[in-house]
């Protein structure tokens, strides 16, 4: 009754197992996934621990419920990233929605773009369209895919926009590589970019009696123009200062809207340099 299942059965109940572990490994791009793939290792582990057919059955049965776990309950974004402690408000957030329109996409939703904006030389702003149940909060990031060379590449892009505005999310973008040189020679009014977050820890702080300094250096300025128009939004009173470097006067992004920014909140100081 307890006989040992033989090793070809072994072998291929290890396959099953291992190919389920392939499947949630494809699905679920991102750091987040190791510790989702490890109930699969475990299980193509046991079967040459427990060798007996029914708890090769069981071991099955389980895998086969984490994976409709993973797939259903956790949305495609939220199983790549929910260890990720950058990325994972990112899909929590997004992904249910993001899900329900391209569940086989690794949680990328198409975006359709707005608009194309240079705010200087090297930084081109790209506005698209919000997607529906898109939250997040000033100073996280979105992941972008683009074609490069015939291959979908990704990257993180910080989110510009405030959270206040609902018709659509901004990102600004560096010219520096392959995938930020792809955003700016490819992406067009019109076009659509996937994209898929937010994700990311690094927030707006709100003590709210705690006045907000906020230091930014050439491209890293984009987190803090997103708090920096929350707090203008949200938190009128509250007193916030931008200490902002750029290499030179025309490198300075958002240039007009922080001198109104300045001049039109009182509570408010900027200096670029
Ligand atoms: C949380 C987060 C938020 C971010 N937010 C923003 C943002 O708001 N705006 C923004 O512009 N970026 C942002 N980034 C950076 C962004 O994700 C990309 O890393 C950046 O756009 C570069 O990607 P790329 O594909 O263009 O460059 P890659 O091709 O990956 O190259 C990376 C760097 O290596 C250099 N390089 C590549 N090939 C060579 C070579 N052969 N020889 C010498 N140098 C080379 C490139 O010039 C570039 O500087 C953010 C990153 C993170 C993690």
């Amino acid at each position: 009754m307890w006989s040992h299942a033989p090793t070809p059965v072994l072998s291929f109940v290890t396959t099953l197992h291992l190919a389920a572990f392939l499947l949630l490994s494809y699905r679920s791009a991102g750091p987040g996934r190791r510790l989702l793939l490890l109930p699969s290792v475990s299980f193509a582990i046991l079967v040459w621990v427990l060798q007996v057919p029914a708890w090769l059955v069981a071991g099955l049965v389980a895998e086969l419920v984490w994976v409709v776990a993973c797939e259903k309950l956790l949305p495609a974004g939220a199983v790549a990233s929910a260890s990720d402690p950058a990325a994972a408000p990112a899909a929590r957030q997004v992904a249910p929605a993001a899900s329900k329109k391209a569940p086989a996409s690794g949680g990328f939703v198409p975006a359709r773009v707005l608009a194309v904006t240079d705010e200087t030389p090297e930084i081109r702003t790209f506005r698209v369209e919000r997607p529906a149940g898109f939250t997040f909060r000033p100073g996280q990031f979105l992941m972008v895919r683009v074609p490069v060379n015939g291959k979908d590449e990704a990257r993180c892009y910080s989110i510009s926009s405030a959270p206040e505005v609902t018709g659509y999310l901004e990102i600004s973008v560096r010219r520096q590589g392959r995938v930020s040189g792809a955003l700016h020679e490819t992406v067009r009014a019109g076009g659509v970019l996937p994209i898929r977050g937010p994700g990311g820890d690094f927030v707006y702080p709100e003590e709210r009696d705690v006045p907000l300094v906020l230091h930014a250096g050439g491209v890293g300025i984009t987190p803090m123009i997103s708090m920096l128009r929350h707090a203008v939004k949200a938190e009128p009173g509250r007193p916030a200062t931008l200490l902002y470097t750029a290499r030179t006067e025309e490198d300075v992004a958002f240039r007009d809207e922080l001198v109104l920014l300045a001049k039109r909140s009182p509570g408010s100081g900027s200096s670029s340099r």
